[in-house]
């Protein structure tokens, strides 16, 4: 019996959908190193922090199909089912701006612009 790390993660939700995923599927495992990059996530990647997740050796190929993420390809607009999606920071580009220029104006910090996926056929963002 040798104890690999599976993946690391950069925060601790990643880490315990990973965790139910094993589980639920007969392998074994636990986590490390999460409270320090709970304390201090702004040092992930950096090192060797984030959540590591540790599996059986043997275990290694069947987790690592479990884990493995959704290709692109794969997704599909839940407004007309195309599968043209994109994946980026949205088509409002000047309302993104204002709230960043807002933000940097009255000092207080802008919510979550982050990248989401866009049909390119019905202009979905979701
Ligand atoms: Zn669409």
């Amino acid at each position: 019996m040798n104890t690999i790390i599976l993946t690391t993660c950069s925060n601790s939700t990643e880490a315990y959908l990973i965790k139910g995923t094993l589980e639920n599927n007969g392998i074994d495992c636990f986590l490390t190193n999460e409270n320090f990059s709970n304390l201090m996530p702004h040092y992930f990647n950096i090192m060797g922090a984030g959540i590591q997740v540790m599996i059986d050796e043997s275990d290694l190929e069947k987790a690592q199909k479990l884990i493995s993420s959704p290709k692109a390809d794969e997704i599909v607009c839940p407004n007309c089912n195309s599968s043209n999606v994109t994946f980026g920071f949205g088509y409002n580009k000047v309302k993104k701006w204002f709230i960043v220029f807002l933000s940097l104006f009255s000092w207080v910090p802008f919510g979550n612009i982050r990248k989401n996926f866009r049909c390119e056929d019905c202009k979905t963002e979701f």
